[in-house]
């Protein structure tokens, strides 16, 4: 059969999903694409709810890679507001700029605590640079950067708030992913150098995209862009069975409220969690693909949405640092764009926290969880007794985020190796690789993916947010989530 004449199936509707949606589109391809919820967007999606929207936690959006970048503003047009960042850090009840200032820090710190960030911090470079230490594990990366005090202050709590394990079992690799290039003496004197500086860069830390009306406003404009008789959305039908035989996929099953389907196409791309996808195999893959599987953790993630009458903080979002509070970030969406809430009174706020499926919070229901997000709120003094908290909601986002586990690599290796045996078989996004992919990383995973098919190109898509490359700017006191 001639290459354009081929069918695709697409499983996700989120990021990834939608952006190999309309690759696949410009070159005239028939394409199903099978949603397992009622509405698009995956985690990057956007929710109303009374005269708010929120996203599911903040989504800024920011890129080193021109041609998603071109793409992304292509489609939001008008759409796209560029946004000054404004973020702090709660930690022990005071608000720390975020990147950390210099002078606020000590000043806030308190003269003692400053001395002992700065002793900790020489005998850093003197076990880095002279005894020529390395490290094995995150703890051991950030305490050799930074030193052991602001290690303890102001990563280690906030680091097991969300990952749910001991900072010494997260991989090495996710410090220097996320927080590659991040020098302190840069940290200290970047402010005060910027200060004098004749030109003013403005970088990626400074700011970043939006769309208008939220995160997910985006990828509802692809879907309108896109749906026809040729691209199809099929939603709240879920992925159930992948049939397979000599490495190609023969068939896949689906199932909606009115049954199950099986459905034949010629390529498939998966952007639901790696792991859920070696499950539904049928036959079952090796016994060692299987146990690597079963090695891999994810890490579920419930956003409680406040609508809040009252005058409240000005920062996008703030990360909470406290280790008496459950909660680890909270973002107001107002900050974001005007038109997240209308009445310009009201701020739709979320507050996030992070659990595994056999955490109670995770089956706690959602007035308990309300009450707590309030509660805390409260407690760090974000709400005053003034400000009036109205309808809640909550929203639970399963295997939100794959572990970066010390060994992690070896098993997703293993799987992508195996994987790649398949002629047909495509897993793209960040569930769906197991891979800390944000939204400009799981968009070039679709793109070049469709693209390798369609033109035959060559791209590994495994490389792409590989080389700890994240950030532009003068500061690299980036990035937490
Ligand atoms: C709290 C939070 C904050 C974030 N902040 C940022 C940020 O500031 N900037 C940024 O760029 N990125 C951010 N991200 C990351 C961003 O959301 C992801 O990179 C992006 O959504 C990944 O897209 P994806 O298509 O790979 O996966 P997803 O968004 O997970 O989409 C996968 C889709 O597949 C569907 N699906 C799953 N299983 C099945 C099945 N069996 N059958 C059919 N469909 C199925 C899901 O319902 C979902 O719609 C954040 C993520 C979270 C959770």
């Amino acid at each position: 059969m001639e290459n354009n004449k081929k069918k695709f199936t697409i499983i996700g509707a989120g990021p990834s999903g939608l952006a190999c949606a309309y690759t696949l589109s410009q070159y005239g391809r028939e394409i199903k694409i099978f949603e397992k919820s009622a509405s698009i967007g995956g985690l990057a999606k956007t929710l109303k709810h009374g005269d708010c929207m929120y996203d599911i936690g903040p989504h800024r959006f920011f890129t080193l890679n021109k041609e998603i970048e071109k793409f992304y503003l292509k489609i939001l047009s008008k759409d796209a507001i560029e946004v000054k960042r404004f973020t702090r850090i709660l930690f022990k009840g005071e608000l720390f700029s975020y990147p950390l200032t210099p002078f606020s820090t000590i000043i806030k710190l308190g003269f003692l605590d400053s001395i002992k960030i700065l002793k900790d911090y020489f005998i850093s470079i003197y076990n880095k640079k002279i005894l020529g230490k390395k490290p094995h594990n995150f703890e051991d990366w950030i305490i050799l950067n930074f030193g052991r005090e602001l290690y303890r202050k102001f990563f280690k709590t906030y680091t097991e708030k969300v990952w749910g394990i001991d900072c010494k079992n997260i991989s090495k690799d996710w410090a220097a992913q996320r927080i590659k290039n991040l020098s302190f003496l840069n940290a200290i004197f970047s402010p005060i150098i910027k200060k004098f500086k004749k030109k003013k860069v403005k970088t990626l830390v400074d700011q970043f995209w939006y769309p208008k009306y939220g995160a997910g406003s985006f990828y509802e404009k692809i879907k309108k862009n896109i749906e026809s008789d040729k691209v199809k959305f099929f939603l709240e039908n879920s992925l159930e069975k992948i049939y397979h035989e000599n490495f190609n996929i023969t068939s896949i099953k689906v199932k909606n409220s009115d049954g199950t389907n099986n459905l034949v196409s010629d390529f498939y791309f998966f952007s639901c969690p790696f792991t859920e996808v070696l499950e539904k195999m049928e036959p079952k893959p090796p016994t060692d693909i299987v146990n690597a599987c079963n090695k891999l953790n994810y890490r579920n993630h419930i956003s409680v949405k406040l609508e809040v009458h009252g005058d409240l903080f000005k920062d996008n979002w703030i990360y909470i640092h406290d280790p008496n509070l459950r909660m680890a970030r909270v973002a107001n969406y107002i900050n974001f764009s005007k038109e997240m809430s209308p009445n310009g009174k009201v701020n739709p706020i979320t507050v996030e926290y992070f659990c595994f499926e056999n955490d109670e919070i995770w089956n706690s229901n959602d007035e308990e969880l309300i009450k707590l997000a309030e509660n805390e709120m409260r407690i760090a003094k974000l709400f005053t007794n003034e400000d009036v908290v109205k309808k809640g909601f909550v929203e639970r986002s399963r295997k939100a985020y794959p572990i970066i586990e010390m060994g992690y690599d070896e098993e997703v290796d293993k799987i992508r190796n195996y994987l790649s045996k398949f002629q047909n078989f495509n897993v793209i996004g960040r569930s769906g690789m197991f891979k800390y992919n944000n939204q400009d990383h799981a968009m070039a995973t679709g793109i070049y993916a469709a693209k390798n098919i369609i033109l035959g190109t060559n791209t590994d898509i495994w490389k792409i947010n590989s080389d700890g490359l994240y950030q532009e700017g003068d500061i690299k006191l980036e990035e937490k989530l």
